[in-house]
């Protein structure tokens, strides 16, 4: 029995690093301005700044790929990476931040993002250790910052509780690039991570802020997926908000949260967003929760 459960346990050991092959993945830069890149690899996508004052990124997916990250900005004639903007906790963004400190990279972020890494958290039914003191970000802030950088004017906002409580929106606003972090992805319905503080109405209110800083020219670096414009983000608030009210209507009209998941609120969505990690019914469940919790 001692050996089949630790076989059991190397067998498990064996997939978990089979699903990532990190020495596979490839960091590919897609230019956006002259100076301005985002950077796919495995995680959430990356924006990179170059300039004279050295490089900045926004954020930096997972641990072992630190390394060909500052490779990559090297090759695009960025050179050093100085500072590090984390847009919210989730590892697949903040997975380098220990070795990108260690670099010297100054890191910044919401101040709920350093005051979650310092504890136990839990990411749906995961628990999450607290963060090594070498990847918690020096530079923390509620929710306003501007940093002047490589002769760009970088805004800093937080706008409400929505994938989590720390979400950071980046714009760029010489150049008119937004980075979004994970309040707006392309990988079907979107994860709100109510453990880590996130909230449906909340996610919502993010967008419509978030849709005041965009015009139709601007560029959008989701926090995953290909480069978007305003109305792609507008179509996922409608969306979101759509779903929201349906939940809410049902609420209303006293069905209970656990047949919620049987009306059919999100199905219409489903053949488009269904085959991402968060499911229709899922979604709607946790809405309804999410609403009726006081
Ligand atoms: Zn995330």
């Amino acid at each position: 029995m001692k050996h089949f459960v630790a076989l059991l346990a190397f067998a498990l050991v064996i997939n978990a690093s089979a699903q990532t092959n990190y020495d596979t993945v490839r960091i590919r830069p897609l230019k956006i301005t002259e100076t301005i890149y985002m950077l796919k690899g495995a995680g959430g996508n990356i924006g990179f700044l170059k300039g004279e004052d050295g490089a900045l990124i926004i954020d930096n997916q997972f641990g072992p790929l630190s390394g060909k990250i500052a490779q990559t900005v090297v090759e695009e004639g960025g050179g050093e990476i100085k500072m590090l903007i984390n847009t919210h906790i989730h590892g697949d963004h903040t997975g380098g931040n220990d070795n990108f400190k260690k670099w010297g990279v100054t890191i910044v972020a919401h101040d709920n993002v350093r005051e979650r890494m310092m504890k136990e958290g839990k990411v749906r039914d995961r628990v999450v250790p607290p963060r090594d003191k070498a990847a918690w970000p020096v530079v923390t802030f509620p929710d306003r910052m501007n940093i002047h950088w490589n002769n760009e004017d970088l805004e800093l906002y937080h706008f409400n509780t929505g994938h989590t409580d720390g979400d950071v929106i980046i714009k760029f606003a010489k150049a008119n690039v937004i980075h979004t972090g994970d309040m707006y992805v392309q990988y079907g319905y979107p994860f709100v991570d109510t453990n880590s503080g996130g909230g449906i109405n909340g996610f919502i209110a993010t967008l419509d802020q978030m849709l005041k800083i965009m015009d139709d020219n601007t560029k959008i670096i989701p926090g995953h997926g290909e480069l978007a414009s305003k109305k792609d983000v507008q179509a996922f608030r409608d969306r979101l908000a759509e779903i929201r009210d349906g939940v809410a209507a049902a609420l209303k009209k006293g069905t209970k949260t656990e047949d919620i998941a049987n009306l059919p609120i999100a199905s219409k969505y489903d053949a488009e967003w269904g085959k991402g990690f968060v499911k229709g019914k899922d979604f709607v469940m946790m809405v309804a929760e999410n609403l009726t919790k006081k």
